[in-house]
């Protein structure tokens, strides 16, 4: 019993500490949860009731509101938040880099991020970047970038690049898209902070889902699936994923 209380504590103790210590912005240490999946049943369960999504993005390079409204509608579908989910928008001016690190984008979210996380309140932080990433190059593009627990970049130059032209899907299908499958490797998705619960890790892939129709599919990050984006279809997660989620706390 004794020591189910100095557990619980010690626990409580970390929570505290987690949370006073994210709330110094000036704090440039690496946050304790920044391995990709490990806040993936804090997201999902309703253990921490409320999230709070902080948005933000370079002058010019704002994502449209309807892809705010699938990105809610799309983490209502999944996760149990009674106390609801909140995402504030919020313009930078553009830090002049040519194309972007993960140091880069690291700096930024240091420098920007206000939102916490609590018993209380989950968090994540999205960036909307002006630039591509370092490694783009040709027709080898990344279109977003998980890299903590609870943020991920977009690399929205490089979308609108590929989008809204003759043959090419809409701005918003493009960018709802891939939002939603960088939010989905916050949730730990595939089999990296989420346990797979049937075989459907395309390991050679990284953290993605063997299904080509699943929004968990590898194509989705490196743009190579566009015209599977035809007509407005964002894709959804396949019923494997879905089964994953919900044996980690979603629904
Ligand atoms: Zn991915
Ligand atoms: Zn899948």
């Amino acid at each position: 019993m004794n020591n189910k209380i100095t557990t619980l504590l010690l626990l409580l103790f970390f929570a505290f500490s987690f949370q006073s210590c994210k709330d110094d912005n000036k704090d440039n240490t690496t946050p304790p949860t920044s391995i990709l999946g490990d806040a993936s049943k804090a997201y999902l369960s309703g253990a921490v009731p409320s999230l709070d999504i902080q948005i933000d993005y370079i002058t010019g390079f704002k994502p449209t509101n309807q892809t705010i409204v699938n990105l809610k509608n799309f983490l209502s579908a999944r996760l149990n938040k009674p106390g609801g989910i909140s995402v504030s928008l919020r313009e930078i001016p553009s830090p002049q880099n040519s194309k972007y690190t993960i140091e880069q984008i690291r700096t930024l979210e240091t420098q920007n991020r206000t939102v916490s996380s609590s018993l209380s309140t989950m968090s994540a932080y999205v960036i909307y970047l002006d630039n591509d990433y370092i490694e783009s190059q040709g027709n080898q593009v990344v279109l977003g970038i998980a890299y903590s627990s609870t943020s991920f970049a977009i690399f929205e130059k490089t979308i609108k690049s590929l989008s809204g032209g003759l043959g090419e899907p809409s701005e918003t299908t493009l960018e709802s898209a891939v939002t939603q499958h960088e939010f989905g490797h916050l949730l730990g998705l595939v089999n990296t902070g989420t346990p797979i619960t049937s075989n459907h890790h395309d390991e050679a892939n990284g953290a993605h889902c063997t299904n080509n129709d699943c929004l968990m599919h590898y194509s989705i990050q490196t743009g190579t699936s566009l015209g599977n984006l035809l007509g407005g279809n964002i894709p959804d997660l396949d019923i494997d994923c879905i089964r994953d989620l919900q044996a980690n706390g979603g629904k």
